[in-house]
């Protein structure tokens, strides 16, 4: 779709799906729905001032299906429309069961300078009383705003970083959390009240593995296509509980997984027979990083850690750094072959 180039401040909505276009049978039910049903077209014709931003379908999925592939495509497409002058922001329509994953990709892949804002809703397009329209007008109200830039998530009238952003709530409309770093802001009848800066940041800071030209060859090659979605490292999450043992750790690297990521108790704690794969694990050239299960805090490191930590990132997103790291690395070595 051609832009305006009427408009100076042209917002873009790229719709992924969730249950912000979700739709059920019965008005009454927020619950037995089917996610990414409606356009975003559709949803935007809802909203004042809806039919001036422009649209784009980039995908309809539930976000619970969200893969590799789909986040390099969106990657690509928020890279195009940030590069036109004319557009002042982006707004990303998703689920809510992954947007924080989301998020912290794009922030790490795009350091955008614009807004990217991610808009959501726990209730379908077809509810009695859906929460989807309001968080889509606050999202272009975010995204609107002279001098935003990152990576944001809107919900319920806050506003989360990408970095911090946590769903935290199984059904309430208020599902997000930002833990103890706390909101960015809030949207009260379409104004932003900032309540600090605007994030600016990359996700380097948050790793310390990755040499930073190297990350950014990594990055440059994710959104051009060069690093094809297909072949970027495969890393999984293992938990720490009461009885852990080392058994999937060593079932994963039988199976040649190249990064783990393990949420620990507490402080990162590991039960010894899991540690001990994991030592193995590590032994054998698989990446490990030790994160914290707990929603608030982080792992504070010590003396006698034997897993590198997570540097504040919640599992979640400690897996995605790690993944982008070997990445990085990976093309660092190919730079030296
Ligand atoms: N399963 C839905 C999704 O993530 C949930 C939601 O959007 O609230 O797409």
């Amino acid at each position: 779709m051609a832009i305006n180039s009427n408009s100076p401040h042209q917002i873009v909505v790229l719709g992924t799906g969730g249950t912000i276009a979700g739709r059920a049978s019965q008005a009454g039910d927020n619950i037995g729905y089917t996610a990414g049903e409606v356009g975003v077209a559709q949803l935007l014709e809802l909203l004042p001032g809806g039919a001036a931003l422009l649209a784009e379908q980039v995908a309809q999925v539930d976000s619970k299906d969200m893969g590799f592939a789909l986040w390099q495509q969106l990657a690509q497409r928020c890279a195009h429309w940030l590069a036109q002058p004319e557009v002042q922001g982006i707004v990303i329509t998703h689920g809510t069961d992954t947007l924080e994953e989301t998020a912290y990709f794009l922030q790490a892949v795009l350091c955008p300078a614009k807004p990217v804002v991610l808009a959501c809703a726990m209730r379908p397009a077809t509810a009695l009383v859906p929460d989807g329209p309001q968080n889509l007008l606050d999202a272009v109200a975010v995204a609107s705003m002279p001098g935003a830039r990152g990576v944001v998530a809107v919900c319920a009238g806050r506003i989360h970083s990408a970095l911090d952003v946590q769903k935290v709530h199984s059904y309430q409309v208020d599902a997000f959390a930002s833990g103890d770093a706390g909101l960015v802001g809030v949207v009260e009848e379409g104004r932003v009240r900032l309540q600090r800066v605007w994030p600016d940041y990359v996700y380097e800071q948050n790793w310390p593995l990755a040499q930073v030209e190297c990350a950014q060859a990594a990055i440059k090659n994710i959104v051009n296509g060069t690093f094809p979605a297909s072949g970027w490292p495969r890393v999984e999450i293992v938990l720490n509980y009461a009885g852990a043992s080392g058994l999937l750790v060593d079932a994963l690297v039988a199976q040649g997984v190249q990064g783990l990521v393990v949420a620990g108790t507490g402080n990162g704690t590991l039960h010894a027979d899991l540690q001990a794969a994991l030592l193995r694990a590590v032994a054998a050239g698989v990446a490990v990083v030790r994160a914290t299960r707990c929603v608030f805090g982080r792992v504070l490191a010590t003396p006698a850690d034997v897993v590198i930590d997570s540097q504040g990132l919640a599992p979640v997103k400690a897996r995605i750094a790690l993944m982008l790291a070997l990445l990085a690395n990976s093309a660092s070595s190919s730079i030296r072959d």
